[in-house]
């Protein structure tokens, strides 16, 4: 990849997805259910560039959207609104009501009071709503602690009782449809074990209720699917796919998958430009002109990324922390990593930033967010463009007297 050509012509900090990459990741995944019906909505918030979007929908994707500003985007990148999802533990009154008039696929419910006013909602617009409800498998994802999700003690989903009984109400209701089941139990997952056994805890619900007469269409297994960022072991497609596919023995049912960080985090690069080189002491800083409000995984996780200076990689190499201008002791890309004496200009690329990664961004600082370029069949191409301080201003220029 031709980091430097990319600088000069787009300037930097600049993000970069490689769109042929994230083809290979859909198809993939996509080919792993191939024994099954299946729909891919793809979780829009891990890349929510309306190009990247449009690319997974011309894939043949759905998307998995977690605030109705997710929905519109997905609407506006030509998501057909039937493999469209709507997810999160809280769902405001307008965007329920914007789903049920958009006919989304379903909406994940996540409590009973949210079960409450989604029927009320509905009732009032003379609908009947599609839901399905995201059971809380109480499984320990062995996961980051951030991006656990699928344990009693974190805000997601309800447990087995409670679902058992959200059923039962919205079977009997005239403005509710049970059509799904939903679990996902947390991000980067990179141990099988976890996933089966929440995948067998909710397909056994699922035959509960069907010997009470409910009948659903869809199991619904979330995202979580994790990537290597440094050396850690993955679980494969093939693999991730039969461990559900095993739970689910004698159940028709259309599975939807919903990956985010699979799909795009290792298509992604952020590119930044060396300002400076200091020391403190015997600690060696290289100060770039990206950071943690253009990047947020490191300050927030302690997220790691593999980092690389752009051509410059022959020379002898020392210990580093690379950090940003932003007014933060915790502004950093990386801690500890290991870099050739870079210059003024020099370029340094951080690996894996497709998912999660602009996304998080933010104006702190008043800086300006970064550029997105998309990569496809060997040309680039601007898909969202650099913000300027007029942008910054934009909603607060009015009101200066
Ligand atoms: C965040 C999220 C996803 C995607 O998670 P990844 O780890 O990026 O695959 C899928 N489903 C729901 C409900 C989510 O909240």
């Amino acid at each position: 990849m031709d980091f430097k050509a990319l600088a000069n012509k787009y300037n930097t900090p600049l993000y970069i997805y490689d769109l042929d990459y994230m083809s290979v990741q859909y198809e993939k995944l996509k080919s792993a259910f191939k024994a099954h019906s299946s729909i891919m909505a793809y979780a829009v918030k891990a890349n929510s560039n309306l190009s990247v979007i449009k690319h997974f929908a011309d894939l043949g994707s759905g998307a998995d959207c977690v605030s109705i500003g997710e929905v519109r985007r997905a609407i506006l990148a030509g998501v057909p609104p039937y493999k469209i999802l709507f997810s999160g533990v809280g769902k405001k009154d307008d965007e329920i009501k914007e789903a049920i008039e958009t006919d989304i696929l379903y909406i994940n419910v996540e409590s009973e009071a949210e079960l409450n006013r989604v029927e009320a909602i509905a009732k009032e617009l003379n609908k009947r709503c599609r839901i399905s409800i995201r059971v809380n498998p109480n499984i320990d994802p062995k996961t980051h602690p951030y991006i656990s999700t699928g344990l009693h003690e974190n805000k997601f989903g309800v447990e087995i009782a409670t679902a058992k009984r959200m059923y039962i109400k919205s079977k009997n209701s005239d403005n509710l449809d049970p059509v799904g089941i939903h679990f996902h139990i947390g991000s980067q997952l990179t141990e099988l074990k976890p996933i089966y056994e929440a995948s067998e805890i909710v397909a056994d619900m699922l035959r509960s209720l069907q010997a009470i007469d409910i009948e659903l269409k869809f199991f619904d297994i979330g995202g979580g699917l994790g990537v290597q960022y440094d050396d850690e072991t993955t679980i494969t497609p093939y693999d991730y796919a039969q461990a559900i596919l095993s739970t689910l023995k004698g159940l028709e049912l259309t599975i939807i998958c919903e990956p985010g960080r699979f799909l795009t985090a290792n298509a992604g690069y952020f590119l930044t430009k060396v300002l400076y080189e200091k020391k403190n002491g015997e600690k060696r800083f290289v100060i770039v002109d990206g950071a943690m409000n253009d990047l947020l995984r490191p300050s927030l996780y302690n997220a790691y990324h593999k980092i690389e200076a752009v051509s410059k990689n022959d020379g002898e190499k020392s210990k580093a922390d690379v950090v940003g201008p932003v007014c933060e002791s915790g502004d950093f890309i990386a801690k500890d990593c290991f870099l050739p004496s870079l210059e003024h200009n020099d370029l340094v690329v951080v690996h894996s930033a497709g998912a999660y990664g602009f996304g998080m961004g933010s104006n702190y600082n008043t800086r300006a967010r970064s550029a997105e370029v998309a990569l496809k069949n060997g040309d680039d191409r601007l898909i969202r463009k650099r913000e300027s301080f007029d942008d910054l201003i934009a909603l607060e220029k009015e009101f200066l007297d």
